[in-house]
């Protein structure tokens, strides 16, 4: 049964599905409860965001908004300050989730009533698995936080694919039955085309915003605008749910870690974009893919690798965001101060000869998305081996892709992919030479480079980039044991002077 409504619940836009409602987010729990959602048009002019993350984020505020109807107050302003101020008294009082980043969650706090702003109510996180006191508990008492043990914890505490205390299947990870390279010979994976949504008159207000505010001047975009391919409302985001579940869950595993040009969307989810704007609960897509397995329809390594991405890697890197510390994205322990190059800051993909940095720059330029492997392992992996600022790299992949926000960049940019925080996510950094590149991909195939070579006209970058970041940072990684065979490994080449040289020369200069 509903309950009766409580104060008007602010909605941030990364906060628009049911569970942000109500006392407990359960469904039916929202008795029918005021809202106010503010599109600030500050977060737009302060930052130069992808053309279609903007377009997604409002047109999933503004999709909420027209779903609530009468109950929604929908406020236009330059910043929330002013948006609160212009609130009519039977708004109030007003409460809200914890929201996603520091900044704005500092705000909210130091709204106590005092000021011309009314107080706000604010309320435990929603749209983790794992709530922040339980992280903080395990963390405080253990010496290494590995994402491994707070997986399996998540496992038990919400009793996900387990087999009474056991884990289904005996095992708790199946990584080794996934992460395959593409199938040989494939241009694709053959899985049905995934769910697209059609856009609507909601989009095409949005569209002609975005144009009007970028011809006045006030905003300018990076990337291509193009057909939305992400969910912005809640019934999207759970078509995209089904039509993942039914087609995609299946093939995720195996091929998880795979690169194929010709298919850009492989069988993974594209569902980050919508979760992160909180269309969708992580714990809902957990249970939908258990309910594919326990009927026979997934196999376990699959919907066991989905699950560990959901309740493990997701939910951790959420708590390490707030659990390293506000000063944990200015870490620069590897000492990377190059600037980051135009061609990289305006995604020009046709500036770049080498086929898997210039197909995973397109990716980002026409669609703001590339799965986990080309941000890691090809966007990442070079901006390491260069040696670029990774707080500047950090402002790169939140704005330029659809599902960047603050609380999911520290971890994974600052920590898993620049090593920048000397090892606190990752025992080792992930740099690696074109070898890697070439056996989970098609990308190397008759290219002007080739991934064995590193000294010449057809050196690839990413293989001599490779060695030249370790003998770069051969003194700061020295007292790491797992690097010490590939730092031992360089004083092998006969031609690592040359290399030096040459790597040296093409610093950030678009390969
Ligand atoms: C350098 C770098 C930057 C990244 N930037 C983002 C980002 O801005 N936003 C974002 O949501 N993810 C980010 N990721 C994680 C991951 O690459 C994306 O979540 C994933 O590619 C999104 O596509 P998908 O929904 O099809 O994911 P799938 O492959 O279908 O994975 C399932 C789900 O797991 C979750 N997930 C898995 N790994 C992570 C992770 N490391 N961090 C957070 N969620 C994870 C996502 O919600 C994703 O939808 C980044 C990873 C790296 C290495
Ligand atoms: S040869 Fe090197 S630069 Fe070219 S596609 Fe392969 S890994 Fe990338």
């Amino acid at each position: 049964m509903a309950t009766t409504p409580g104060p008007t619940r602010w909605l941030f836009g990364d906060q628009l599905g049911p569970h942000f409602l109500g006392d407990t987010g359960s469904p039916g729990d929202d008795g029918e409860q005021p809202v106010v959602l503010i599109e600030s048009r500050k977060v737009f002019t302060r930052r130069r965001f992808h053309r279609q993350k903007a377009h997604l984020i409002l047109s999933a505020m503004r999709h909420r908004a027209a779903e609530l109807g009468d109950r929604c107050t929908y406020l236009r302003t330059d910043t929330y300050a002013e948006g609160l101020a212009k609130l009519p008294k039977k708004a109030l009082p007003l409460s809200v989730c914890s929201p996603t980043s520091r900044q704005a969650e500092d705000f909210v706090r130091s709204l106590d009533g005092s000021g011309d702003l009314p107080a706000v109510e604010v309320l435990p996180a929603r749209g983790y698995a794992t709530p922040r006191e339980d992280f903080r508990r395990w963390a405080d008492g253990t010496k290494q936080l590995l994402m491994e043990d707070f997986y399996r914890r998540a496992r038990r505490a919400h009793d996900v694919l387990m087999d009474g205390a056991e884990p289904v299947g005996g095992q708790w990870n199946l990584d080794h039955e996934n992460r395959e390279p593409p199938p040989k010979g494939a241009d694709d994976l053959g899985l049905p085309h995934p769910w697209m949504p059609e856009e609507d008159e909601i989009d095409e207000e949005v569209r002609a915003d975005l144009d009007r505010w970028e011809a006045d001047g006030d905003v300018s975009f990076v990337g291509r605008d193009g057909p939305r391919a992400f969910a912005a409302s809640r019934a999207e985001a759970l078509a995209a749910l089904d039509d993942f579940v039914d087609h995609r869950l299946p093939a995720f595993g195996p091929h998880e870690d795979a690169i194929l040009e010709g298919d850009e969307w492989m069988a993974h989810s594209m569902l980050s974009a919508p979760m992160n704007l909180g269309l969708l609960d992580p714990l809902e897509c957990v249970d939908r893919a258990e309910r594919a397995y326990r009927d026979g329809d997934a196999p376990l390594a699959s919907v066991e690798g989905y699950v560990r991405q959901l309740i493990g890697w997701r939910d951790y890197i959420w708590h390490v965001y707030w659990y390293a510390g506000s000063d944990y994205t200015r870490r620069n322990a590897l000492e990377a101060h190059e600037p980051l190059p135009p061609w990289f800051w305006d995604l020009d993909a046709d500036a770049v000869e080498a086929r898997c940095l210039s197909h995973a720059l397109r990716g980002v330029r026409d669609r703001g998305w590339v799965h986990h492997i080309p941000r890691l392992m090809v966007l990442g992996n070079y901006a390491l081996q260069r040696g670029w600022d990774p707080e500047e790299l950090t402002r790169w992949f939140q704005r330029s892709f659809v599902d960047g926000y603050d609380w999911v960049m520290a971890a994974n940019v600052v920590g898993m992919s620049q090593h920048a925080d000397g090892g606190l996510m990752a025992t080792k950094p992930y740099a690696s030479g074109g070898a890697y590149i070439n056996r989970m991909s098609d990308h190397c195939r008759g290219r002007r480079y080739k991934p064995t070579v590193r000294v010449g006209e057809d050196a690839c970058p990413f293989t001599a980039g490779y060695w030249w970041f370790l003998d770069r940072n051969a003194k700061r990684l020295e007292g790491n044991f797992r690097m010490k065979r590939a730092l031992d490994g360089r004083h092998r080449l006969k031609d690592l002077e040359d290399l030096v040289v040459q790597e040296r020369e093409r610093g950030s200069d678009a390969p």
